[in-house]
């Protein structure tokens, strides 16, 4: 029913045109940071081997909201007076615009609320910056934003030039082609064009295919349904839960296939700050244990079935 009354929103949306104490750790210099790079389909720069889900243990108990432990990137955001999330405003579920609010809500929307609280007492003391995904990454490395959330995934070359918090959400990519169409997988789709947003891993992933679609880029996974719509393209390739949206918005396209990747969706912030990702975490572990996470997954995901176990916390 939640999915109905979000999709008829998002379809207004279309119409309408809307596009105890943590202790702060010393400050360790980070390498220097990279700059981010949109790579090439089945290309992208060579990654470090890593463990993309391990994130920074958290320190100790989480300070009480509003009492930020001096010194740390918490206090400055306290002292802002604003938590700053960059994110999508057309990710159905996830962080989309509610057009009779004007709100952009959703599961990551949830995540930055939680944030919020855990700083100010208050889950509405946040600013969202709406970015492109070929943002997510320098827009926290840039510090224009506090955290990305933005069914972003956690991976080693991203890594190199963003902190992530431990993962929150595991997806994985799967493919959406019209209704009508006899392919069964991305392999079937060879030669064929794929659409899938600049500067996701998806449009990497599609380059990798054996069978070699052709990947198509669009700034945004609206406009890859919309170029979908048009026949502009055979197919959408990205993560099941953003396919999943789109699929319930059109009835002529159908999700095929299994999984052919992982995804695990992690918060990004800016490297210059290890005390606020070992925070972050402690909230996500709080959040875990209290039903909080169950409860968002419920209210967002939850027309899918019951919900997972939240994924376990790995640190380093
Ligand atoms: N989760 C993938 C990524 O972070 C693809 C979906 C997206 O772009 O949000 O690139």
């Amino acid at each position: 029913m939640r999915i109905r009354a979000a999709l008829a929103l998002a379809a207004v949306a279309a119409l309408a045109g809307c596009s105890g104490d943590v202790t702060p750790l010393p400050f360790t210099p980070d390498r220097p940071q990279a700059e981010a790079t949109t790579p090439a389909p089945g290309g992208g720069k060579a990654a470090p081997a890593c463990n993309p889900r391990a994130s920074l243990r958290p320190a100790g108990s989480l300070p009480k909201p509003g009492n930020m432990p001096a010194g740390s990137y918490m206090a400055t955001i306290q002292e802002r007076g604003r938590l700053i999330l960059g994110t999508s405003q057309d990710t159905l579920l996830f962080s989309s615009r509610n057009p009779f609010s004007g709100k952009i809500e959703g599961f990551d929307v949830d995540m930055g609320r939680q944030i919020a609280e855990a700083i100010f007492g208050d889950p509405d003391k946040i600013q969202i910056k709406v970015i492109g995904y070929d943002k997510r990454v320098s827009s926290a490395a840039d510090g224009s934003v506090d955290i990305v959330a933005d069914t972003m995934t956690a991976n080693c070359e991203r890594w190199a030039d963003v902190n992530f918090s431990s993962i929150y959400y595991e997806a994985g990519q799967k493919v959406l082609v019209s209704k009508n169409s006899t392919a069964e997988s991305i392999d079937d789709l060879g030669g064929k064009k794929v659409c899938s947003a600049a500067g996701s891993t998806s449009f990497e992933n599609i380059g990798k295919v054996k069978t070699k679609p052709i990947a198509v880029a669009r700034p945004a996974f609206g406009d890859c349904l919309v170029a979908f719509q048009r026949n502009e393209v055979d197919g959408i390739s990205t993560d099941d839960t953003i396919l999943a949206g789109m699929a319930a918005q059109d009835p002529y396209a159908k999700v095929i296939g299994k999984r052919f990747t992982e995804e695990p969706y992690a918060i990004a912030m800016n490297k210059t700050h290890p005390e606020f990702a070992r925070f972050v975490n402690a909230v996500l572990e709080r959040n875990r244990a209290d039903g909080t996470w169950k409860k968002t997954y419920d209210k967002w995901l939850g027309d899918f079935g019951a919900a997972p176990p939240p994924p376990k916390a790995q640190y380093r």
